[in-house]
């Protein structure tokens, strides 16, 4: 067992700190709080110069020809920065989920894009009756002589309002069984009949309802096979719950409350809840580079990414609501009353509420952990 980064990676993982210190200033920060935004384009841009939107895929693809150790080592840094990361995320995604399963034709005429920066994807997935039962979703492909028309509506479409193409799971066979009869679709954002509004969140930043109004798909618009939209929906998601942005940002709380107390303020109980951070933080950090390296080896970390995803989001809430009783009335000053680091704290502790919810509850990971690892059978 060797718990060492390659003298390679130690170099990728210092470039992307310093990429982060330059770009995510005060500034950027500030904008994207006033603009209740998740999405800086320039950022976004910027990061793609660097090639790593999609840093993991061939470098024939666009990609940087690295791996997901790399990724979870860009999303490390950028989380204790607190950069805007979602673009990146939803590329990832949406683009290896192309990746994996698109047509030669859907690569080449949306990869590079993505990888440039230039499109921006929206997941079209969850629905107001299905999120953690995504099974369930009840938007249908409705037959034409053409291809179908699609018809429902999806709800925290993150992004949607700045995408240009939206991955979009419906229903194509309403007779089959729950997890069959689904499809994906890779669907242009400027098709007639696609209708966006603003959903304002907790944490400060907008997300979307995406309606589809009749909106026509063809063959070819198809990401995967006809009624394989289930196994589709799963190629990519592991990576996003590997939650490496969230070990970056854990740091940089502790590193602020630590710095807020001062060595003066520090009582016995407040090293005593530090120490403990520290250990869940180190623990959690394995689990997110195990995972990630599975995904190196060709294996898929079902339940490595669970148990990655609930260490880290679980951590980052406990550490984001300790700051506010250990810190005081100080911690809920936000950035506009010069609260500490930008209002960090404050910014951190409404945030925090969304990690153990995005990506799959924390209860739907506990019972990935309790089926694909501990091998229970499914209740009933
Ligand atoms: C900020 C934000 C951004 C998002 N971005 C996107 C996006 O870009 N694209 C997209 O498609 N989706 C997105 N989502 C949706 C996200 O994936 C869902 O919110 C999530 O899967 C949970 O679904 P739900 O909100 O419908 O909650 P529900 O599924 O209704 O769950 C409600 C509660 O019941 C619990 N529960 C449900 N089923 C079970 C069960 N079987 N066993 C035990 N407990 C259960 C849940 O854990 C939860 O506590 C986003 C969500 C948020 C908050």
């Amino acid at each position: 067992v060797e718990f060492r980064f390659t003298p390679e990676q130690q170099a990728f993982g210092a470039q992307a700190r310093d990429f982060f210190a330059e770009h995510v200033t005060e500034d950027l920060l500030a904008g994207l709080e006033r603009d209740q935004e998740e999405h800086s384009a320039s950022f976004h841009e910027r990061l793609a110069a660097k090639g790593w939107i999609g840093l993991q895929w061939p470098e024939e693809r666009g990609g940087a020809g690295l791996t997901d150790i790399e990724a979870a080592m860009l999303m490390e840094a950028a989380g204790y920065y607190g950069a805007p990361m979602t673009g990146y995320l939803v590329a990832v995604i949406g683009g290896s989920t192309i990746l994996t399963v698109g047509s030669e034709e859907q690569i080449s005429r949306w990869l590079p894009g993505i990888a440039r920066g230039e499109v921006i994807v929206a997941l079209g997935y969850s629905e107001p009756e299905a999120g953690s039962d995504l099974a369930s979703l009840g938007t249908r492909a409705i037959p034409t002589p053409d291809g179908w028309v699609l018809r429902g509506t999806k709800i925290f479409t993150s992004l949607a309002h700045h995408a240009g193409v939206a991955l979009v799971a419906a229903r194509t066979d309403p007779e089959a069984r729950k997890h069959r009869g689904l499809t994906v679709f890779v669907v242009p954002m400027d098709r007639a009949g696609i209708g966006v509004a603003p959903i304002h969140t907790l944490g400060g930043f907008r997300t979307n309802t995406m309606s589809l109004d009749d909106v026509a798909v063809r063959p070819g618009d198809v990401l995967g096979e006809v009624g394989e939209g289930w196994a589709t929906l799963g190629a990519a998601l592991d990576l996003e719950r590997t939650g490496a942005s969230r070990l970056g940002l854990c740091r940089k709380l502790l590193d602020t409350i630590e710095r807020e107390l001062g060595p003066g303020g520090l009582t016995g109980a407040h090293e005593h809840m530090l120490w403990e951070f520290e250990r869940r933080l180190a623990a959690t950090r394995l689990l997110s580079y195990r995972a990630a390296w599975i995904v190196t080896q060709g294996k898929l970390p079902t339940a490595e990414a669970a148990m990655a995803k609930v260490a880290s989001t679980e951590l980052a809430q406990d550490i984001a609501s300790a700051a506010i009783s250990a810190v005081g009335s100080r911690a809920l000053v936000g950035r506009d009353g010069g609260g500490p680091d930008g209002g960090l704290l404050e910014r951190s502790y409404r945030n925090a509420a969304r990690f153990t919810i995005t990506a799959g509850t924390s209860e739907i990971q506990r019972t990935i952990i309790a089926l694909a690892h501990l091998k229970l059978p499914r209740s009933a």
